[in-house]
């Protein structure tokens, strides 16, 4: 059964919340859960019931549910119930994929097994007053409700009563509270996990969460949480400025955040939304009270036109479509128009060191130093920026960390090996080298074991060694 760490209990006014009731120390375990539901995303291809794999043969049994060759059932009381089942379209998950979410729910509450734990999802915020004729409650109505209520389905179950409005609220469950996972073959599933979501939401939150492949969370603390202190979590990407984070907060989860991040102009120093001044050309322009004004000159610039900048900023971005020529393009292009921290160009960033990483672990021969000298340079303007926008424990900051020390020890390596630089350097390099790997395997080893991170904390202890080594020929 969930529990939370005795150090903290949940309160409840409008929300529930949870808040320290003792000092907690950075690495503890909040809590630890099994999802009580987990469902592909609504325009999802037909995926296996079991596995979640993509799939568009039905289980033999039942006729109805879609299962891959691998698995041998899924839910036994679900098969046998439309094994059963008389005037039901055997069709519905095959022409309606994105009713499975909201089909499983209604099936786990009908199962006498599960209904008292499925019941704690209707316990959840619902937002169906803000919800109510939006663009996504019709999309629901039109892809969800529609196919169910007509499927047959309401009659044949017996203990719930099924309506337009419980299945809407289903919807709306789903989208305002599901967290968005990896499953084992490493696509993107929605769980719901009720005790996790009691949990408020800071962009700089002090727990992260880590799911392995067994789907269970993991929530840890990552700074020294004091006695009534919330315990908080963020439940948007902390990459992106304000203005974004606010906006997916707002729509996604109806949440209206005012964390110390948000009331921050300067996003704790980092600029991260930051223009340059178009007056001054030498300070930065921050968003104050709607208006987005520069630091120096106090010129302002209209917000109309920070968002059609913003705008085709990111059309750019798409345009590039995953070309690294085209992104450096792009880097060089960007940071004559904003601050260089800003949350675009850290995006452009990351995503050349991702490419660059693929070059070099794809090719046989050794990438040439100059990629190499590449991968070190942006790994140092993205660290200083993830070090402060998660502080303590973090997932980012420890696999940016392991981008950052392995090239820097193979460029040491040819320097020293071609005596550009002499023993003292090498030493002074490797020796920083392995700071960087141990700090980056003592933050992965609160992953799971069987998670892609959890394979990567293996990988570094094993440089960590290596370095290590080399240090001592020396
Ligand atoms: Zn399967
Ligand atoms: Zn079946
Ligand atoms: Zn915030
Ligand atoms: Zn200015």
């Amino acid at each position: 059964m969930e529990k939370f760490n005795v150090k903290c209990k949940v309160e409840k006014n409008e929300r529930s919340y949870v808040i320290a009731d003792d000092n907690i120390e950075a690495g503890e375990e909040i809590l630890l859960e099994n999802p009580i539901l987990i469902t592909p995303n609504w325009d999802s291809e037909i995926r296996c019931s079991n596995c979640f794999r993509e799939s568009n043969i039905v289980c033999k049994k039942c006729d109805v549910f879609p299962m891959c060759v691998a698995c041998e059932d899924h839910d036994s009381f679900d098969c046998e119930f439309f094994q059963k089942a008389v005037g039901f379209s055997k069709n519905l998950l095959i022409e309606n994929f994105s009713v499975f979410g909201p089909l499983k729910c209604l099936m786990l509450l009908e199962n006498p097994e599960k209904s008292t734990v499925a019941s704690e999802i209707l316990k959840l915020p619902s937002f169906t007053s803000e919800r109510r004729n939006s663009d996504i409650w019709e999309e629901h109505e039109k892809n969800v409700v529609g196919p169910l209520m007509q499927s047959g389905l309401p009659s044949l179950l017996k203990t719930v009563k099924v309506d337009s409005e419980l299945i809407q609220k289903i919807c709306g469950i789903i989208d305002g509270n599901s967290f968005e996972i990896r499953n084992s073959s490493g696509d993107s599933v929605k769980g719901i996990y009720p005790f996790a979501n009691n949990l408020t939401h800071n962009c700089t939150p002090n727990t992260m969460m880590a799911v392995g492949f067994d789907l269970k969370m993991k929530i840890i603390s990552t700074i020294p949480i004091e006695k009534g202190s919330l315990v908080q979590n963020c439940y948007v990407s902390p990459l992106v400025g304000t203005g974004v984070r606010q906006h997916l907060l707002k729509n996604g989860k109806y949440i209206t955040c005012n964390c110390d991040r948000c009331e921050d102009p300067t996003e704790f120093g980092t600029f991260m939304s930051s223009l340059i001044c178009r007056a001054c050309f030498e300070s930065y322009l921050i968003n104050k009270n709607s208006a987005w004004i520069c630091i120096s000159c106090s010129c302002e610039m209209p917000t109309t036109e920070v968002n059609e900048i913003l705008i085709d900023a990111n059309n750019d971005i798409l345009d590039a479509d995953g070309d690294i020529r085209q992104m450096e393009y792009l880097i060089q292009k960007f940071s004559k128009m904003f601050h260089p921290n800003h949350y675009l160009i850290i995006d452009l960033k990351q995503s050349v060191a991702s490419i660059l990483r693929s070059i070099c672990t794809a090719s046989l021969v050794p990438p040439g130093k100059a990629v190499m000298d590449r991968k070190i340079q942006l790994c140092e303007e993205i660290l200083p920026v993830l070090k402060v926008i998660q502080p303590g424990i973090s997932r980012l900051n420890a696999i940016a960390m392991y981008e950052y020390f392995v090239p820097l020890v193979e460029v040491a390596e040819i320097d020293f090996e071609e005596k550009v630089i002499g023993k003292e350097k090498y030493l002074e390099i490797l020796t920083e080298a392995e700071k960087l790997a141990k700090e980056s395997a003592r933050m992965l080893l609160y992953e799971p074991v069987n998670s892609p991170e959890g394979d990567l904390a293996q990988q570094v202890m094993q440089h960590v060694k290596k370095i290590r080594n080399r240090i001592s020929k020396i």
